[in-house]
């Protein structure tokens, strides 16, 4: 609301797959230390622990697939959807409970050119938002935080505050970030056997190669600890074709 009232464009990647999340409890014989990500059929999954049996899962499934977990038993049958056989131990997701809402979303990315306006800087989803296959939506906004209370506290004249450093900033941690995404995506959410072809040579290739997954660092460390040469058309061809 407040973007648009200050007439700042948002900007939109076209969607690529869908993406829900669920509380999921009683979930007691999952091991409290195992992350779990995965891609099998027409669904990717992603698996983190929360401890007392509690687990958040993801789901990501075919853009054509808008009522796949629709209705009062979706939540159950998105749990179901996670008995895969490449991984066994999912079984122990299966026979939680749904703990909350599934609200599905599509991964799209968006961003601002220009995050700030005469009375206004915005901030996190607000400014625009990281497709969440990577789970970067709070660093995101804790990194904003940040930075524009430090930009606040260096001035006591808040009328004429320059957010130039955080604008800048943001747009090239964002434009990296939808890079990592947008690689991550094509690995993990898409579906058929082309797609599971390429899956399978990347982690071939990239056994040999670990050169080939170094822009996950972007995830964990932060995409600025990175050289700007894993951001390029090159480096996605590479992962992506080999
Ligand atoms: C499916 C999915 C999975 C995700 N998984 C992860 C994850 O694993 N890890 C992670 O870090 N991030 C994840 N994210 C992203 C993360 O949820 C967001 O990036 C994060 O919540 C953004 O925080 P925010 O404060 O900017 O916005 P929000 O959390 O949306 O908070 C904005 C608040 O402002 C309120 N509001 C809006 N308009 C008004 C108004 N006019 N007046 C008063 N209040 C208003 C809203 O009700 C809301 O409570 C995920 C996102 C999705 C969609």
């Amino acid at each position: 609301m407040v973007r648009e009232a200050a007439g700042i464009p948002l900007h939109q990647d076209a969607p690529h797959h869908w993406f829900a999340g669920l509380l999921v409890e009683d979930a007691h014989d999952w091991d409290p230390q195992l992350q779990a990500i995965g891609t099998e059929d027409d669904f990717g999954f992603l698996a983190f622990p929360q401890g007392d049996g509690k687990v958040r899962v993801y789901g990501g499934y075919p853009l054509d697939q808008a009522r796949r977990f629709k209705g009062s038993d979706g939540p159950r049958r998105f749990l179901d959807a996670f008995a895969l056989a490449c991984s066994p131990k999912n079984a122990a997701l299966v026979s939680g409970k749904p703990a909350g809402p599934l609200f599905a979303y599509v991964n799209a990315d968006s961003w601002t050119d220009e995050p700030c306006a005469p009375g206004v800087v915005l901030i996190g989803d607000a400014a625009g938002w990281n497709d969440p296959i990577i789970g970067l939506g709070l660093s995101i906004t804790y990194r904003d935080v940040r930075l524009v209370s430090d930009i606040l506290k260096a001035t006591d004249d808040w009328a004429r505050v320059d957010f130039g450093a955080y604008a800048e900033e943001r747009a090239e941690r964002m434009r990296r970030l939808r890079f990592v995404g947008q690689i991550t995506a094509a690995i993990d959410m898409e579906f058929g056997e082309a797609a599971r072809a390429r899956r399978r040579s990347l982690f071939e290739r990239s056994a040999a190669d670990p050169g080939l997954k170094a822009h996950a660092f972007a995830v964990m460390a932060g995409p600025e600890s990175l050289p700007s040469e894993l951001f390029t058309d090159a480096h996605r061809a590479r992962v992506l074709e080999g």
